[in-house]
């Protein structure tokens, strides 16, 4: 993906540099102004009670490796090169998605979008969905409507996983956009909802629901910026949908040492990610991406 030297998006607050929790927030190019939050005190306290994060879950991979969420403030320490370079790539994809979902909204939903915040971590974070650490890799809360993100969680893909490329960074960033997208939409409120009153099988079906929509959504962004920007490079396709088969239920399971239980499946299997990513990829259309109205995930 071509992104250097390209328009950055201003919603990044930057929190790397300083301790997990208390001290200040650097934000990069003025950031947003006003509060993001998306719902009342009643929503609030669902997400926090039940934190659901809407994530990449990589807690089988990382359990145990992930870092203890604590109260106590680490020193500051500066930023090196290759994190800034990173938080520029990561400025430039969010910046492409926004400028993507103002014009996919207009023409196929017939209103404004209003963006959302990427929160840019490094160890550990507070959000409004509970502590955020290298555990619980990347996600939404949609409490705040921010994305949570530490880079170092790229490395995690490319070595741990196998996740290679920009492209395979550029898709999670994607992913974690299209469930504010979901939220813009009033899908994840609905979903969600339900959830509170299932069985926590039919809660994790709801999810897998939820999640393989977001990668087709994913899938639409990345043709809408290959048609609106031409910055897409060859194998950058492949790289994502690579990232999505190696970020399935089945694949986190199997890498853990454990046997896939379908049941405990919370984000689909390698096949139906990658492919409900090129579902997107290849229709540019919201109405494909109706995971909640096909038997057939
Ligand atoms: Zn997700």
């Amino acid at each position: 993906m071509r992104w250097r030297g390209r328009r950055g998006s201003r919603n990044i607050e930057d929190r790397r540099g300083r301790g997990g929790f208390g001290g200040r927030t650097v934000r990069i190019g003025g950031g947003r102004a006003g509060g993001t939050a998306k719902l009342g005190g009643f929503g609030l306290i669902i997400v926090l009670a039940l934190g659901w994060f809407l994530g990449i879950d990589v807690t089988p991979l990382l359990s145990g490796g992930g870092q203890v969420v604590s109260g106590v403030p680490t020193q500051t320490r500066p930023i090196s090169e290759a994190e800034q370079q990173e938080a520029q790539f990561v400025s430039v994809v969010l910046a492409d998605t926004e400028e993507v979902w103002a014009d996919l909204f207009q023409r196929q939903v017939g209103r404004a979008y209003d963006p959302a915040t990427l929160v840019l971590y490094s160890g550990v974070t507070q959000s409004p969905c509970g502590g955020a650490s290298g555990a619980t890799g990347p996600f939404y809360c949609p409490a705040d409507g921010k994305i949570y993100l530490d880079t170092e969680f790229f490395t995690t893909m490319e070595r741990q996983l196998g996740a290679r490329g920009d492209f395979a960074a550029a898709y999670v960033v994607a992913h974690e956009v299209a469930h504010h997208v979901q939220q813009e939409l009033g899908f994840l409120g609905e979903a969600n909802a339900i959830r509170r009153r299932v069985s926590e099988g039919e809660s994790n079906a709801i999810s897998v629901r939820i999640e393989l929509q977001a990668d087709c959504y994913s899938g639409i962004w990345a043709r809408a910026a290959q048609q609106r920007f031409g910055t897409l490079e060859p194998g950058d396709v492949d790289e994502a949908v690579n990232a999505a088969r190696r970020i399935g239920d089945d694949h986190l399971a199997e890498r853990a040492g454990r046997v896939p239980m379908p049941h405990t499946f919370t984000h689909g299997t390698s096949e139906q990610r990658s492919r409900w990513f090129t579902t997107g990829w290849e229709t540019g259309d919201m109405a494909a991406c109706d995971t909640f109205g096909t038997d057939r995930l």
